[in-house]
């Protein structure tokens, strides 16, 4: 166990928010992560300090018992976890980071981890996929979820059966759980330890299961999990909740439930990572004179402004109004592609005020062939011989 202060490890004040601690943790966790520091003893020590002090820190009651006694308040504490394994570390920080913003690779699927003396199956883990607009996205959202799955069965409580005298050692393997299989080769003799199949690895049988489960120790039932999703998440990204899933059969622990995050499309915005493209339309006369017009943003209503003249296909950037960043202060910007609006059909008199207007100088092609000579580097189609052209016959 580390004997630097905690407060220090972290690079926060003792008064520091639990906001401010667990900002500080995530900067540090992503810095020293053992999967982006590979074979580097230093950066897993520092990441081992760094998640034993944001334990702590995070921690009201821990907290509060570190401030007054420090350190030796913590040594041999029943309820202090000294994490000796990268892995368990791994299971706090996937939560912290709800699995999202590509964290969801390096920590796997989160098999659900088998309490060391239960005696029932641990329950299977579930997904659930959630859809989500892209303005819950952009904010972050908490959401509650309604979940059909196993639940601990109340007539016996989990056990499997209708009285405290209806369980008894399995026969089959004494109570161990295993078998031990004698297989013989021609490399020689090999013992195969595997789990018992008469009593699923339990050591247990029941002799009297409860009716209401049939002995299972589980029915089907429905729950609620309520989910913070940070802002900035993508589709495929998924947020473990440890737990919170399928009852274990005959009082195993409970599974997970893995929710994973499904972008609905939107109806008119694009999404580019963290930036939007929003394609506004606009009539010939308004580009041409230039005109202030109101967008929608994922932030509300913005106004951008055309120049007289504007390009079809300009872009019109509306900073930090795209989607916030995950795990990282600030958001994306949203794009504004300006597109000119061509009208399919017109009464004769717009049509008589168009071909009036074709023929008008600064309307007809020929500005049009003027604007693109004007070019300094293009030479096509012009009489005059190009600047390279006359320097290369200069020295010839
Ligand atoms: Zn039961
Ligand atoms: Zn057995």
């Amino acid at each position: 166990m580390s004997k630097k202060d905690y407060y220090e490890i972290l690079g926060v004040e003792r008064e520091a928010s639990g906001d401010e601690i667990k900002s500080s943790y995530r900067k540090l966790a992503m810095k020293y992560h053992p999967d982006r520091n590979p074979d580097d003893k230093e950066a897993e020590e520092a990441f081992k300090e760094a998640t034993e002090a944001y334990e702590v820190l995070s921690d009201e009651t821990k907290r509060d018992r570190y401030n007054r006694y420090g350190h030796d308040a913590m040594r041999g504490g029943q309820d202090f976890h000294q994490y000796s394994n990268v892995n368990d570390i791994f299971s706090i920080f996937g939560d912290l980071f709800g699995g999202a913003g590509g964290f969801g690779d390096i920590f796997g699927g989160g098999g659900t981890r088998r309490g060391p003396n239960s005696a029932g199956e641990p329950g299977v883990e579930l997904r659930v996929r959630l859809p989500l607009t892209l303005e819950e996205i952009a904010a972050g959202v908490d959401k509650t979820l309604n979940i059909r799955l196993w639940t601990i069965c109340d007539s016996c409580s989990g056990k499997g059966a209708a009285s405290s005298s209806g369980i008894a050692q399995c026969p089959a393997c004494r109570g161990t759980g295993e078998v031990r299989q004698i297989s013989r080769s021609v490399f020689g003799q090999f013992v195969n330890i595997a789990p018992c199949t008469n009593c699923s690895g339990s050591g247990q049988v029941i002799k009297d299961p409860c009716k209401n489960c049939s002995g299972e120790g589980r029915v089907k039932g429905e729950t609620t999990v309520s989910v913070k999703i940070p802002a900035g998440v993508n589709s495929g990204n998924y947020i473990p909740m440890r737990g919170k899933g399928n009852a274990g059969r005959r009082g195993g622990p409970a599974g997970d439930v893995m929710v994973i995050i499904e972008e609905k499309q939107h109806e008119y915005f694009i999404r580019e990572d963290d930036d939007i493209i929003y394609d506004l339309h606009v009539s010939f006369p308004e580009a041409v004179l230039g005109t202030t017009i109101a967008v929608p943003t994922l932030w509300g209503e913005a106004s951008v402004t055309l120049s007289a003249g504007t390009q079809p296909g300009h872009i019109i950037r509306l900073r930090e109004k795209g989607v916030k960043h995950l795990n990282s202060i600030g958001k994306g910007d949203q794009h504004v592609r300006i597109n000119v609006f061509v009208p399919k059909s017109l009464s004769s008199k717009e049509k008589a005020l168009l071909k009036e207007l074709a023929d008008s100088p600064n309307i007809a092609p020929e500005r049009l062939e003027e604007w693109r000579n004007s070019d300094i580097n293009n030479k096509k189609g012009n009489d005059d011989k190009g600047f390279f052209d006359r320097v290369r016959e200069a020295f010839s």
